[in-house]
């Protein structure tokens, strides 16, 4: 049986802040445990289902526990204020932790390569137990899990975690057996004080691991975090991973893809899952909307990158792309979207490479172009930057959007942006 101690006794009242995926289910959860509507406080500055959208309103109630959001930063002055007031802070995460049984967790972080790392390890541990549950920061929200068990559902063997940085900043109850990081790179600066402190709090997830954690070792910035883990640490990339012909069974694209294959293998190997679970992590065939191969049309290869959004993604979605372009052809690379004080310069050295012909779109197209120092035709849309990708292809050249800016300029998010991208071409293509 469960030990509910825990969750039953959180000081209220409890307030929800930030009501979406995660913080609905964390709701539901708290209800079905059995907190009354009236123990329940809920904030939200845009969902107008939460009972405060105010934070001076929500203050005067006084929470005593704070389930906070990953998209809500801890550093805004009123969660500092309650938390001075003695509020405690605590997540959706752990909250779904503290209702555990036996299941055993591998959590994996990083800035690229989480949810790729996530669904190779995810394969997998289907095939080892058919309880087994792939969520979290990816697709559904781990006490969604939780409700489920409770309400009688049969437990997991296995459990994959795909954990953002927001989510390590207060995930108390959450223990891992096994964890990775996948790549360290420059992302969301604009919610840290800076590179080290976003990196310290990826690395928290080493403090919540048992076992040990596997680092992808082609992360220059994750090979050295790792001299500070706290717990033992594995370092894995396909290069001396993984023998040639296992790299050549490797289903998905690129060889940045083959290293987070190198990790996934690595901890599947420490979990000593059956060959079986692993022949399924070989044939995963990769995400949509991440190096997802769209197709040929008229002879031109297209992909669909929406998902890139920090600059090392992009360097590494080209590197892919080029090693499918002949020397008589072209890589258009569509780079654009919403500005989230990324470090454009980094993509400068792309301009030395001459098979390259870089699209610039979007609100961000100009900071882009200034940033990185880097000359193209620029749109304000990407609908009219791909009206221009159609009519200067040629067959055998190949089209990319690997963006680097977020998708909030135009789209709901990158979901959105990449499905965009695929309709345009069928129906440019297929009339
Ligand atoms: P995340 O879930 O961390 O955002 P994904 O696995 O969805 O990462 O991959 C997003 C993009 O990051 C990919 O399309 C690719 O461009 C890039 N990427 C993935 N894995 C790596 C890696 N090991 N090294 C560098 N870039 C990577």
């Amino acid at each position: 049986m469960a030990d509910l101690t825990w969750i039953k006794n959180l000081k209220k009242p409890i307030a929800v802040i930030g009501l979406g995926k995660s913080g609905s289910a964390a709701m539901t959860l708290l209800k079905f445990v059995g907190y009354h509507d009236s123990d329940l406080l809920s904030y939200d500055e845009k969902d107008s289902s939460a009972t405060f959208s105010d934070s001076s309103a929500l203050l005067r109630m006084n929470p005593k526990t704070l389930v906070v959001s990953p998209g809500v930063p801890l550093s805004l002055p009123w969660i500092q204020t309650l938390l001075q007031n003695g509020a405690m802070l605590t997540s959706e995460i752990s909250l779904a932790s503290s209702v555990l049984e036996n299941e055993k967790l591998i959590g994996v972080t990083g800035s690229v390569g989480k949810s790729t790392v996530v669904s190779i390890l995810g394969a997998g541990a289907k095939h080892e137990d058919e309880n087994g549950f792939v969520g979290g920061n990816l697709g559904t929200p781990f006490c969604i899990y939780a409700l489920n068990v409770l309400s009688g559902a049969p437990r997991a063997k296995w459990i994959i975690l795909e954990l953002s940085s927001y989510q390590l900043e207060n995930c108390e109850k959450l223990h891992l057996d096994f964890s990775a990081i996948t790549f360290l790179s420059a992302n969301h600066l604009e919610r840290y004080s800076g590179i080290s402190d976003y990196y310290s709090t990826k690395m928290k997830i080493t403090a919540r691991t048992k076992s040990v954690c596997v680092f992808n070792s082609t992360s220059v910035d994750a090979v050295i975090a790792a001299k500070n883990s706290d717990c033992p640490v594995l370092l894995a990339r396909a290069a001396t991973d993984l023998s040639s012909d296992e790299i050549e069974k490797v289903s998905l694209l690129g060889k940045h893809n083959h290293d987070n294959f190198a990790v996934a293998h690595k901890l599947a190997m420490l979990a000593q899952w059956s060959t079986a679970a692993i022949d399924k992590m070989y044939s995963f065939k990769g995400l949509p909307h991440r190096l997802e191969t769209v197709g040929y049309y008229n002879g031109i290869f297209f992909v669909n990158d929406s998902k890139a959004t920090a600059m090392d993604s992009v360097h590494v979605a080209t590197n892919a792309c080029l090693d499918k372009v002949s020397s008589s052809n072209r890589l258009l690379l569509l780079l654009g979207g919403k500005d989230k004080n990324l470090p454009w310069h980094d993509l400068s050295t792309l301009g030395n490479n001459p098979k390259i012909d870089f699209v610039f779109f979007g609100s961000v197209r100009t900071i882009a172009q200034t940033g990185s120092g880097l000359k193209g035709p620029s749109f304000p849309g990407l609908h009219e930057a791909l009206e221009f990708c159609f009519k200067s292809a040629k067959s055998g050249d190949v089209v990319l959007l690997s963006p680097g800016g977020t998708s909030l300029d135009e789209f709901k998010n990158f979901e959105d942006r990449g499905e965009f991208f695929k309709k345009k071409i069928q129906s440019f293509f297929i009339q």
